[in-house]
């Protein structure tokens, strides 16, 4: 069971988290529980760093930035203990969870079960765990990345074989679309590992995106609830024929991206190898890439980015233009749009998903920017100003406030 920031903000929320665990142990099972920090608290810590030093070492930021997390855990465990219930804490290191050392966006190499067990052998029903973090082999605190958690929780589950890895939330389960853009929204009861990989990464914020990654891979099933009502959750799992048989499953959006246009490089091999290379140099999370047709050994790319790195990325262009590794008239830059994406593992098996997506946006009256696809999405660019109309007309002509399936 994995509690979000919001779901252990303050005593309040962490009784009602140690009730919905209490009733877990009352059906009998053994619990380990995940906690984040209360909510906001990492976002401070990070702060603070950020205020000593803005060129501050990677490792003390985990130290400072990890911390949020052992107080929840500790506090959880004491709110047991006065439940009667058998709770014990366990900060990263002392489970322990081995990680790489790439401070601030580890990787979790392992995790120990002896210790855990040998006191679930002597009779614990709950370890809380300090979500978030881990240790290197340099024996130094690590994080995962911001949003975490999710990724401890899963990752527990696939090694202790759990039944299932619950994840507490303030919402109360993953929706067709964001219910604050899409008024009729409707939540799903299920949804498949591949659809959800593609939503998390997509801009929808409810998991992680390695979570569901690290869920797909070990086959674990994650169930999406809300500690803040009795509504049942969202069950993300293997595909099933219901599933299938819907074509598209969500409408993610994400606000905050950039178009970049590199306008008139040469058309020759290398080319691009060295534009990528000069922006993945700079850690640039270049998203869809297109080329234009090549006239007279000439031509246009376009890139998509998060709108954060913008300002990097044509630097970095320029200065490979200064150095002569890179050849181009200019660049446009255009921080007005965001990212549409539908998604469905529907769209494998059926055909004229995109022209019927393209014809709902020029409907409105919305140009196309950018397009990429994968075998179960199709992402557009548009302008920012019609990202909710984009979104709300897609969820209207698809159909997907109607619960319907649609016949193969
Ligand atoms: N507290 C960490 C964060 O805010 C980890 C998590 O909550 O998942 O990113
Ligand atoms: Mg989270």
């Amino acid at each position: 069971m994995k509690f979000g920031g919001t779901s252990v903000a303050n005593l309040e929320r962490m009784r009602v988290a140690a009730s919905y665990v209490k009733e877990e142990v009352d059906r009998g099972n053994e619990v380990i529980v995940i906690v984040s920090a209360m909510a906001g608290e990492t976002n401070k810590l990070v702060e603070t760093v950020n205020s000593v030093s803005p060129y501050f070492d990677a490792r003390e930021y985990d130290a400072v930035v990890s911390s949020g997390e052992n107080v929840t855990a500790g506090i959880l465990a004491l709110i047991l203990q006065d439940m009667r219930i058998p709770a014990r804490s366990w900060q990263g290191w002392q489970v322990p969870i081995t990680t790489t050392s790439s401070h601030s966006s580890a990787q979790i190499m392992d995790i120990a079960t002896d210790n855990l067990n040998a006191k679930f052998q002597e009779g614990l029903k709950v370890a809380v765990v300090a979500g978030f973090q881990g240790i290197s082999q340099e024996n130094r605190t690590t994080t995962l990345g911001r949003g975490g958690s999710d990724l401890t929780a899963v990752a527990f589950a696939a090694k202790f074989d759990c039944e299932r890895c619950d994840i507490f939330t303030d919402v109360d389960g993953i929706y067709t679309a964001d219910p604050r853009i899409v008024f009729k929204a409707r939540k799903l009861n299920r949804i498949a590992y591949d659809e959800m990989l593609e939503l998390a990464s997509l801009g929808a914020k409810v998991l992680q995106t390695r979570s569901v990654q690290m869920a797909m891979a070990h086959q674990v099933p994650v169930y999406v609830r809300s500690s803040f009502s009795r509504k049942p959750g969202t069950l993300v799992c293997n595909e099933d024929e219901k599933m299938e048989n819907r074509t598209i499953s969500g409408i993610a959006h994400s606000r905050d991206e950039a178009k970049i246009s590199i306008i008139s490089v040469a058309d020759r091999p290398g080319v691009a190898a060295t534009i990528f290379g000069a922006l993945s140099d700079k850690g640039i999370n270049v998203d869809m890439i297109v080329q234009n047709i090549s006239e007279s050994g000439r031509t246009d790319i376009t890139f998509s980015c998060p709108i954060e790195h913008a300002p990097i990325a044509k630097k970095s262009l320029l200065d490979a233009k200064k150095d002569n590794l890179a050849n181009f008239k200019d660049i446009v830059l255009d921080l007005e749009v965001c990212k549409v994406s539908v998604v469905g593992i529907g769209m494998r098996s059926q055909s004229g998903v995109a022209a019927k997506m393209f014809a709902i946006l020029a409907n409105e009256g919305i140009n196309i920017k950018v397009i990429s696809t994968s075998e179960i999405k199709i992402s557009v660019l548009v302008d920012r100003k019609y990202m909710e109309l984009a979104v709300q007309a897609l969820h209207d002509k698809f159909e997907l406030h109607a619960n319907r399936i649609t016949p193969k």
